[in-house]
């Protein structure tokens, strides 16, 4: 179960998922094979702490669907990852990959522990261990994963250093978003705070939101919720709240992101922010606004604040913010949704980037990528928008429509292996 409420994710995904399959009258078996996940590996990962006694942590790499390529999903250090979670993750990223027509498939990786607590020596041993016990599994042909919740560029490099040294040989392609010295790409750390703003520009325009006078709300202030809000500020789009885990922030004139970015380096939260009024967190999502960034964690839109957004569009920057029930509650009163799957898809758009340049050993300069990763935003997101209005639906069940049919068309081609 997630830890925001008792919503399982996986249930939630499936719902969408069959919702879907039903408008798309999708082939039964292919319907079967892809309600499952290909593959789930519970690890056991001992650690020997800084006091010496060891301690055996739980961890998880769940493969949803193969199919369209290698896997291709992040791995999450947090204290509420259950297998429930990485599997619904892991989907998400099977659809995520195909509405923006990348050739990967959907995986995910998750280790149940609070990061903040280990020495970086115990994160290292903790990184290396699950690398380890998900060896077999990984490589950049077979699963290739990318950072999450809880791990960053740092962690990708032992992941990167384990894997390579089983192998023998460098394997820079095994994960994504690592730092540029070892193979990443550039442009990767901001790609999906820059996917969010493309896409929230192209709604925008779509569903005639000026955002000349637009007021913005952000939750989760992290790589996705700062860099997005970040893009917003530079372009002069008014963020009037944030939060995060411990607190928010109000200010109906306008947050100064620059500052409130310098004010969390040195202070790590938003809580204290001397130029805005502090809120309770609870009141963020039903503030006075006219877009909402969910950029957290799973389960924040639900049936109990829905009816109070205000809002008249949601960006979902995280993965399964909005819950079901939820969804249903905004589609009645006319709030346009941009689903995870899609807003959120430019970290992967650049991961793939980033594999793909791995894989030619020759790097692009950042105007490229951001070139390439906006063209992916905008054809993606007329695509659904446009699946969406043809079928009469939401945008996510569009999404789902666009990704499921891919994937169907996929196992069409190849066919089932007996
Ligand atoms: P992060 O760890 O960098 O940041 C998460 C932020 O959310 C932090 O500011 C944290 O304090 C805040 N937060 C946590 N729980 C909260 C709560 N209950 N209420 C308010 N704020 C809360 O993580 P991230 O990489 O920014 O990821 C955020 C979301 O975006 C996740 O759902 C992740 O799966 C998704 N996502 C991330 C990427 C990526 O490239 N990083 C790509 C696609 C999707």
């Amino acid at each position: 179960m997630s830890h925001a409420n008792a919503k399982d994710p996986w249930q939630e995904m499936l719902k969408r998922f069959n919702e879907a399959a039903r408008r798309l009258s999708l082939d039964e078996n292919v319907w079967k094979i892809l309600s499952e996940p290909d593959l789930e590996l519970k690890v056991s990962v001992p650690v020997v702490m800084d006091n010496g006694k060891v301690e055996v942590f739980t961890g998880y790499r769940v493969q949803h669907s193969r199919a369209m390529g290698p896997c291709k999903g992040g791995i999450r250090y947090d204290i509420n990852v259950n297998l429930a979670e990485v599997k619904a993750l892991a989907a998400w990223m099977t659809w995520k990959c195909s509405v923006v027509n990348l050739p990967f498939g959907g995986g995910k990786g998750g280790v149940i522990v609070d990061p903040s607590k280990l020495s970086m020596r115990e994160l290292e041993m903790l990184t290396r261990r699950y690398t380890a016990a998900i060896a077999d599994i990984i490589g950049p042909d077979r699963d290739v994963p990318a950072p999450d919740v809880g791990t960053n560029d740092k962690v990708m490099a032992w992941v990167l250093d384990t894997y390579s040294m089983r192998k023998g040989e460098n394997c820079s392609a095994v994960v994504t978003g690592k730092p540029l010295l070892l193979g990443g790409s550039r442009g990767r750390a901001d790609a999906t705070g820059r996917g969010v703003f493309d896409i929230l520009q192209h709604a925008a325009n779509r569903f005639r939101v000026d955002l000349r006078s637009a007021r913005v709300v952000v939750q989760g202030f992290g790589n996705v919720g700062a860099t997005s809000a970040r893009y917003f500020h530079e372009a002069g789009i008014k963020v009037v709240g944030i939060s995060d885990v411990r607190g928010a922030v109000y200010n109906a004139n306008g947050i100064d992101i620059t500052k409130l970015r310098e004010w969390v380096a040195k202070n790590k939260f938003v809580v204290g922010y001397p130029d805005a009024q502090a809120i309770d967190p609870k009141d963020l999502l039903t503030l006075p606004c006219d877009v909402l960034v969910p950029a957290a964690v799973e389960n924040q839109i639900t049936e109990e604040n829905a009816g109070k957004i205000q809002a008249k569009l949601i960006i979902e920057g995280a993965n399964g913010p909005t819950t079901d029930e939820a969804d249903k509650i905004l589609e009645a009163k006319g709030v346009q949704v941009v689903p995870d799957i899609l807003a959120n898809a430019g970290g992967v758009t650049v991961s793939y980037f980033e594999w793909v340049q791995d894989r030619m050993g020759f790097f692009w300069p950042e105007a490229e990528v951001n070139q390439r990763l906006d063209e992916v935003m905008h054809r993606s997101f007329q695509e659904v928008a446009d699946m969406a209005a043809k079928n009469k639906t939401s945008l996510r069940i569009g999404a789902y429509m666009l990704s499921v049919d891919r994937v169907a068309q996929v196992y069409k081609l190849r066919g089932i292996y007996a």
